[in-house]
């Protein structure tokens, strides 16, 4: 295939930039002005899109898409399987006379009808009532998808039931964005604050993946089927030296990664650093960031590209979370923010000491949120993916703690003590009227072990897994927060003494919430029991982690803030018990797959050699002692004999776990019975691995894979 490197040193790349994204520069061009404002008010929720306006914008579309070579158009929608879809339909309508006109109207760009019963709705529709429909969000960009021989227009939309359930994860993002603003915004008040009017959740998602060589993927049914190997020796090199962190970008690695940013470039996505990660062949992209609607779109719209352009240049992407194990895993770190409309990052200490209040006041909700909400959040960054690599020593562990900085720490601490905050590191901080200081901007070192660390005007959350959507985690966290805010704007509303009350608020948030700041290392085993201590939860597996999901707690907020009911929380607590079995089951089958049509008959053609050369050499009379030879192929027969009845036992176990009728109770067995099962086996194969020869292995190895670009 081909690529399509651009040569910057006759193309600008002001010329190609967002060249294929509706933006809002072309918009302001293409309608005409008074359409742009209402279009304006609608997406600042001022205004509702009338059909009118709706017509005037998807004949600006339509116009602008042919122009570039379009000629289908397609409601792009994120189901609740970390995926995006897609149904497209032609421009065309045919006329009388045999010919065709090209249309596009208000109503299809609005409203899409789409058959929702292939996709996941936990129970929310039935199937005989199939109807689905996607909805235009007017605030993310439309965009032109190109493939090999044409292109298409893209409408970002949500999509929901006949009945208006969210049957995706975008429905719900929207909804918590809004829910974020209000609060945002009436603490602000309830703070002075007259001038903001809208607050946007901002989110940066620095993606992680692997790349390898296209022929070695292909050779393995593990990486093509379930996007991990599971089976694998390790090399005698692995990542001990970490070479590989930040070093020197490969020639074909840097050809793909210039691709890669060209195309994202022209999608308007602000591709804009890349490195080298810790694990050999392993990668970083990361975009400036955007309102995290429109990042999350990115986002998946990034995942989707990477894949097509390895394609181009013969290597595959593994954006699984841990493809290799013995290996670093790969996650998506989600700098999150909130930001008024006139440019105030609510989690930047400034250099003001009134506007510092403020600061501590929204940096203490996130705290209690962090604290009371641990487990959904949790949750949000979990898919059976994430279970390889949250709690290993690489990852975050699977507990929720926030790293604040020793800085940061230390001032809460005095505060809530009522000490002279003059006496808290004098050479850092500035102090105010009000005797609250005033905090570098640069006032957190970096703690890359904490699943949420406060990295000085934003909060990074490590924990989501390298495959997920970003979605649903700001989904949560947004709403979580929000919660917190409200919570602080209905006590300071109703407060005489407003800086006092503030002052309060902070303190005694601090004091209540701060088991769960941790500024140590959050690797070592030590914060697992002091996290234990501390009562904090540690949620180990995907499974338990669903199980939060409908727990009354998080129902409640959910319920209360109105971005997701019960009925909707239910339905996605038994799509993801669903998946969560079917991933298992899926690995299962393809590694006893494996098991029989490859990895056993390479042993037994080994071994025959080895026993056929033992004799040979027996035949000539020589006086060998050929002792070494023969534990060589009883070592083999040994391993071939556990793993075929491991086999055996994985099948019937299997076989009964499939029975169950509970998805619970299906998805726990999964788990405890059949994950067991299956790392014994890998563990017998990868033995027979290591005493197999190179030719006679079906599979490309961990060596080709890791270290062969
Ligand atoms: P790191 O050292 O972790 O790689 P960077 O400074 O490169 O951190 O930033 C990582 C991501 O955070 C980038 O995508 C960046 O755009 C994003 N980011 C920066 N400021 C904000 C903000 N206010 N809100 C959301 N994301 C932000
Ligand atoms: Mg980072």
């Amino acid at each position: 295939m081909e690529t399509k490197i651009v040569d910057f040193s006759k193309t600008s790349l002001h010329e190609i930039y967002g060249e294929n994204c509706f933006n809002d520069a072309i918009m302001r061009e293409l309608l005409p002005k008074a359409v742009y404002k209402e279009l304006k008010e609608i997406q600042w929720g001022n205004k509702i899109l009338t059909l009118e306006i709706a017509e005037i914008v998807a004949s600006a579309m339509k116009t602008w898409a042919i122009s570039k070579g379009a000629t289908h158009f397609t409601h792009w929608f994120q189901p609740l399987n970390d995926l995006t879809a897609e149904k497209h339909d032609a421009f065309i309508n045919p006329t009388e006379d045999g010919r065709v006109i090209l249309e596009f109207s208000g109503k299809e760009l609005i409203k899409g009808e789409s058959d929702a019963s292939s996709f996941p709705s936990g129970g929310l529709r039935a199937t005989f009532e199939a109807r689905g429909y996607t909805a235009w969000d007017t605030t993310s960009p439309a965009f032109l998808m190109e493939d090999n021989s044409g292109v298409t227009l893209n409408i970002p939309t949500a999509f929901f039931s006949y009945t208006g359930e969210a049957l995706d994860k975008k429905g719900p993002l929207l909804k918590s964005m809004d829910v974020i603003d209000k609060a945002s915004i009436r603490l602000l008040r309830a703070l002075g604050n007259t001038t903001s009017r809208k607050v946007f959740a901002t989110v940066g998602a620095e993606q992680e993946y692997f790349l390898v060589d296209r022929k070695y993927y292909d050779t393995r049914s593990d990486l093509v089927l379930c996007k991990r190997t599971l089976f694998g020796a390790m090399p005698g090199k692995g990542q001990e030296l970490d070479s590989h962190y930040y070093g020197n970008i490969r020639l074909r690695v840097a050809d793909f990664m210039r691709e890669l940013n060209c195309e994202l470039w022209k999608m308007g996505i602000p591709a804009k650093t890349q490195h080298n990660e810790a694990a050999p062949n392993q990668f970083e992209i990361a975009p400036v960031f955007s309102k995290v609607n429109v990042a999350t779109d990115q986002n998946q719209l990034t995942m989707l590209i990477l894949r097509q352009v390895a394609k181009r240049h013969g290597l595959a992407v593994l954006l699984y979370e841990k493809p290799f194990q013995g290996v670093n895993g790969s996650g998506k770190h989600n700098n999150w923010s909130l930001m008024t409309d006139d440019g105030i990052n609510l989690f930047d200490p400034g250099d003001d000491p009134k506007s510092n209040t403020q600061f501590l006041l929204f940096l203490t909700a996130v705290v209690k949120a962090c604290d009371k909400y641990a487990e959904i959040i949790r949750a949000s960054a979990s898919n059976p993916g994430n279970d390889h690599r949250l709690g290993a020593a690489e990852a975050p562990p699977a507990i929720i703690s926030v790293f604040l900085g020793d800085e940061l720490e230390e001032i809460l601490n005095k505060l809530s003590r009522h000490e002279d905050i003059a006496s808290a590191k004098m050479d850092y901080i500035q102090f105010g009227v009000n005797s609250l200081p005033v905090v570098r901007r640069d006032s957190t070192d970096r703690n890359r072990t904490s699943p949420m660390a406060f990295t000085g005007n934003k909060f990074e959350f490590r924990m989501v897994g390298s495959s997920q959507s970003i979605a649903n985690p700001n989904t949560v966290l947004n709403t979580v927060v929000a919660d917190i805010l409200n919570e602080f704007a209905a006590i300071i509303e109703d407060s005489d003494n407003k800086s006092e009350a503030v002052l309060k608020l902070i303190t005694d948030t601090y004091k209540e919430h701060k088991r769960v700041i941790f500024n140590g290392n959050g690797y070592s085993d030590e914060w697992v029991a002091e996290a234990a201590r501390r009562g904090l939860p540690n949620i180990s597996n995907n499974v338990d982690a669903i199980a939060t999901i409908i727990s009354e707690k998080n129902v409640s907020v959910f319920e209360k803030m109105k971005v997701l009911s019960r009925q909707e929380l239910e339905a996605r607590y038994n799509i993801y018990l669903q998946g969560y079995s079917r991933q298992i089951k899926m690995e299962a089958t393809v590694m006893l797959q494996m098991c029989h049509k490859d990895i056993l008959p390479a042993a037994f053609k080994y071994s025959k050699i080895l026993a056929s050369t033992i004799n040979e050499v027996r035949k000539t009379g020589l006086e060998c002692p050929l002792a070494m030879e023969e534990n060589m192929v009883t070592d083999i027969m040994d391993n071939i004999d556990r793993l075929a009845r491991t086999g055996t036992e994985l099948e019937c176990t299997l076989q009964k776990v499939h029975e169950l009728t509970d998805s619970f109770q299906k998805a726990c067995a999964y788990r405890d019975d059949v994950v067991p099962l299956m790392k014994t086996l890998r563990k017998y194969a990868d033995i027979i691995e290591n005493n197999v020869g190179r030719e006679y292995w079906p599979y490309a190895t961990y060596e080709d894979l890791l270290f062969k670009i």
